[in-house]
């Protein structure tokens, strides 16, 4: 059975003490997450020594990067890799964030390297695509959602693919307090997983969660992950404020 996970994502937010009372904050809330259920906290690369510490003695929680390069090791001043990554304990990096996309030109052939080393190291990419407003607007998205995954994800085998978690993040719905509709992140999340299900068969399809991120909140995260196919969500503003982010642990399917 696939798991259903809500995914913080931090970003560039919060000092180190702000994140530790943060985190002591969600997890005193005391919930126990059912065993097909995972909460992630992707947090600054700095902060990520919180898996050895913060969370070490949680079964459902984990600290994950929010990026890693796609360069195995070398004179990459300021770069953070893989092998780093799994160094220190980590479990799960988000990759192809359109921040990251956007901000820092971060194509799907870079994007394929970084899902590789992540696989080689252990770590559980959670590869993130969507579309910006304009290609909604021409209805193209989902021919552009797909060739994403196919430029970045279709070179793995059956076995590694099942080692991915993807997060659909409408460009226009991040951030912006705009959130895709029920029906429009269903019917995306059910292309997606029809597009997997025809390179690796129905079953494997059936195995891969499929987060959806995109001003998730608690008010309206019971609604959008009740869907068959979404499995939760990759969370940014809503996931900086305790209450909100117990809500979206609690909408999560059981
Ligand atoms: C995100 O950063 O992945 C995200 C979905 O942000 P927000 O929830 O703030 O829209």
């Amino acid at each position: 059975m696939r798991k259903q996970i809500a995914a913080a994502n931090w970003k560039m937010n919060l000092t180190y003490k702000q994140a530790e009372t943060l985190l002591d904050e969600i997890l005193a809330a005391g919930l126990e997450p059912s065993p097909n259920q995972q909460v992630l906290f992707s947090v600054p690369f700095p902060y990520l020594i919180m898996a050895n510490s913060e969370v070490a003695e949680e079964t459902s929680y984990f600290i994950a990067a929010q990026n890693c390069s796609d360069k195995k090791s070398g004179a990459y001043t300021g770069e953070v890799s893989a092998e780093m990554l799994q160094s220190i304990g980590i479990k799960y990096c988000v990759i192809g964030h359109s921040e990251r996309r956007d901000y820092f030109n971060e194509s799907n052939q870079m994007l394929a390297e970084k899902v590789n080393l992540c696989l080689k190291h252990e770590i559980i990419p959670v590869f993130c695509c969507g579309e910006a407003l304009s290609v909604r607007e021409q209805e193209t998205q989902n021919s552009f959602v797909q060739t994403q995954l196919e430029e970045s994800l279709f070179h793995l085998s059956p076995e590694q693919i099942q080692n991915i978690i993807i997060a659909y993040e409408p460009i226009w719905a991040i951030g912006t307090g705009r959130t895709a509709s029920t029906q429009q992140a269903q019917e995306m999340h059910h292309h997606l997983r029809s597009v997997l299900a025809g390179r690796y068969g129905q079953e494997v399809a059936d195995n891969i969660s499929i987060l959806y991120g995109g001003s998730v909140k608690g008010a309206n995260a019971i609604e959008l992950f009740s869907s068959p196919d979404v499995d939760g969500g990759l969370v940014g503003g809503a996931s900086l404020q305790a209450t909100e982010f117990q809500q979206i642990i609690k909408a999560l399917k059981k």
